[in-house]
């Protein structure tokens, strides 16, 4: 689109980046024969409150970037060259047919991501259900929130980020942040726990790490990686000894506490302390004030959820929540902090080895005749339970699934043991990726289909409180690019599935999906895109009328009894341990600059002028001890591969733990060393946990 000299086009858009989906005024105008862009926060908007946060300022850079890939693209002779869509369709269709015929339906998989719109979510399961009548789909989202999505669907029978909206947070008198560093990762939404603060909240912190988050802490509880929940049943215990569990509430709204209490003798304050490297003291204090208070929230991340016992630690820590009481009214709740843009509505819909739309289960036979009626076919023909992400690389190591379609994920960077993972990939028959970009998984692929960016697709997403809101195109896309959503009903159409296929917009996906959804666990179906043009519905929203909920379990929980569920306070796991071959433990996470694994933010200047490469955090003892200067490169080795990286001394983090971010890829990527362990509910890898020695590459 040709924007006149002088002249200023005004976009009102959204970040694309984290879960938070900061809603701004992105003006574009011409100087000279420069474009230059300026982000304004949108102060009516009811979660970030008219903030942004410098993934946000510069989230336009990468839709302008030169590297967009604006054909179709085949790989001859090991070189991409371009092909013309129809071709590249017609030839897809045919690799996939070819390929389902000698090697069964399920050896062709999908592949998603949480960045995805729900419409685009919603579709590429029906495209994998009823296009490919693959079993073989899942997404990225299995790395994020897994963990805290089968815990809460277990303890509470619904899984929604936050049972509260953001707002209640600043009435909390207590809350606990378990394993989530808001201040880097949701920056935004910081200034709710800053009120609190300042109301009189006492905020705990449990991270192994200083971080900006830890600096609004009364208390920081800096915990051995891994062993969160030695801390959560120490809290229980004390919160039991000294009389501060509401018996009223268990009684009346909990199931399952009889078997808590019989184990709770069994737990050792000491022992906790010992295991989890917090005193008993502090975990007392922690104890004390969480049980003394009103009212508080409990929220955990990833710090928390990605271990082998994830699954495990959040239901140790909803054991806190329900044992006091402090759910289901006002200022008291639990929250899972989402990463990813749309990491809730992306695993609502369909996307999910396990799940239909609408959080119906794929096991279910009730679920499975509905949403087969839905999309008119026969309950038989739809396809059963998948695997996951990290297991459907392992079907591809062992030759199961021989063709895969990823949309919208770079699986090579993102799933742990990335050395084994670039191998699977290369042993697959035909490898199709659908990004904007030449990602580090699309230099593997034989074809690239050219996907639209957040300010050319319109579509849904929903926000980590739960909220469903809508995203409009406000920016025409590069000419030779799809959206997704096209890309999936052309793709159809060349496998001879026109029918269910034939959208010819995001809307009228969204139609369907609502019907999808329609009482199910995430009903969306009062929500309509004439509802939420200004501002976004909380689900569920069952009819027209209905405002939304930002609420859940006022008065019951979503289990067919209304009760919610707790969970033996066993700890059930052998955990990785040093050893004197892996002496450091490595943990990863995220930075504020960069985004998942960094295809669109590194193609940011301004984002990649503030983080240019990945620095490992190294306490200053213990790089002198191993020989690691100050911003010297050196390398990291563990029992899955090994990597080069830079060194950056901070006296902020354990001495027995080192740090790194995910953002890179290829040899700078962390995956290369992370444990491909997984935990056995959800599925949710150990990317937070994994024994590692560092060695100087010259010796001092
Ligand atoms: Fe908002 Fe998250 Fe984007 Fe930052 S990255 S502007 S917090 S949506």
């Amino acid at each position: 689109e040709q924007l006149e000299k002088g002249k200023e086009k005004i976009m009102d858009t959204k970040c694309p980046y984290c879960s938070v989906q900061c809603t701004m005024s992105l003006i574009e105008e011409k100087i000279i024969t420069r474009k230059r862009f300026k982000a304004k926060p949108n102060k009516s908007d009811p979660t970030s409150e008219g903030r942004l946060c410098i993934k946000g300022v510069n989230a336009h850079q990468h839709v302008i970037s030169n590297e967009r890939v604006t054909h179709p693209l085949i790989k001859i002779d090991g070189e991409f060259v371009k092909i013309p869509w129809e071709l590249a369709l017609e030839y897809i269709a045919e690799q996939f047919k070819t390929i389902q015929r000698e090697d069964g339906k399920d050896a062709v998989a999908a592949y998603g991501g949480g960045s995805l719109t729900n419409e685009e979510a919603y579709l590429l399961g029906k495209f994998a259900r009823v296009g490919l009548q693959t079993k073989h789909i899942d997404y990225n989202g299995r790395f994020c929130m897994s963990a805290a999505a089968t815990a809460a669907n277990h303890a509470f029978g619904i899984d929604r980020g936050l049972t509260n909206g953001l707002h209640e947070i600043k009435d909390a008198k207590c809350i606990i942040l378990a394993g989530t560093n808001i201040a880097d990762c949701q920056p935004t939404i910081l200034p709710y726990f800053r009120k609190a603060k300042k109301n009189g909240a006492y905020i705990i912190v449990i991270d192994p790490r200083e971080t900006g988050t830890s600096k609004l802490a009364d208390l920081h509880l800096q915990v051995k990686p891994g062993k969160d929940a030695y801390i959560a049943n120490g809290m229980l215990k004390v919160l039991s000894d000294e009389g501060f569990l509401d018996e009223e509430f268990i009684k009346n709204r909990t199931d399952g506490f009889d078997h808590v209490l019989a184990d709770l003798p069994s737990i050792d304050l000491e022992e906790m302390a010992q295991q989890s490297g917090v005193s008993a003291e502090q975990i007392k204090l922690a104890a004390r004030k969480y049980g003394e208070a009103e009212t508080g929230f409990l929220f955990t991340a990833r710090g928390v959820e990605q271990h082998a016992n994830g699954y495990e630690n959040v239901r140790h820590f909803l054991n806190l929540v329900l044992g006091t009481g402090k759910i289901g009214k006002h200022a008291c709740g639990y929250g899972a902090i989402t990463g990813q843009g749309n990491g809730q509505g992306g695993r609502e819909h369909g996307q999910k080895a396990d799940q239909l739309p609408g959080y119906r289960s794929i096991e279910n036979k009730e679920h499975r005749e509905y949403i087969a009626k839905v999309w008119g076919i026969d309950e038989k023909d739809l396809p059963g339970k998948g695997v996951s992400a990290y297991e459907m690389m392992e079907a591809i190591d062992q030759e199961e699934i021989t063709a895969m379609l990823v949309m919208a994920s770079n699986p090579v960077v993102s799933n742990p043991n990335s050395i084994f993972v670039e191998k699977a990939l290369k042993k697959l028959r035909f490898l199709v990726v659908v990004d904007m970009f030449v990602s580090e998984t699309a230099e593997l692929a034989d074809l690239i289909l050219p996907s639209s960016s957040y300010l050319e697709d319109e579509g849904t997403m929903t926000n980590l409180e739960g909220r469903v809101t809508l995203r409009k195109a406000e920016r025409p896309m590069p000419k030779g690019v799809k959206h997704d959503w096209e890309i999936l009903c052309d793709l159809a159409s060349a496998l001879g599935k026109k029918e269910g296929f034939s959208f010819s917009k995001a809307e009228e996906i969204f139609e369907e999906l609502r019907l999808a959804s329609k009482e199910g666990i995430a009903d969306y179906s009062g929500i309509t895109y004439n509802r939420i043009k200004e501002v976004g519905i909380i689900w569920p929203c069952p009819d027209t009328n209905h405002p939304g909920t930002p609420r859940l379990f006022d008065s019951s929980f979503s289990h067919r009894d209304g009760k919610a569920k707790f969970y033996p306070v066993q700890v059930s796991r052998q955990f990785p341990e040093i050893s004197d071959e892996f002496p450091i433990l490595l943990t990863t996470g995220r930075l504020m600059e960069h985004y998942l694994t960094g295809v669109q933010t590194r193609r940011s200047p301004d984002l990649l002028s503030r983080a240019k490469e990945p620095l490992l955090e190294i306490h200053p003892d213990t790089a002198a001890t191993y020989g690691i200067d100050n911003g010297a490169l050196f390398q990291i080795d563990s029992k899955q591969g090994s990597m080069i990286i830079r060194s950056n001394y901070s006296d902020k983090i354990r001495r027995d733990t080192v740090f790194a971010p995910f953002h890179w890829g290829d040899s700078q990527s962390i995956n290369r060393v992370t444990s491909p362990a997984l935990d056995p509910f959800c599925k949710m890898p150990e990317f937070k946990v994994c024994p590692i020695r560092v060695s100087p590459l010259v010796e001092r």
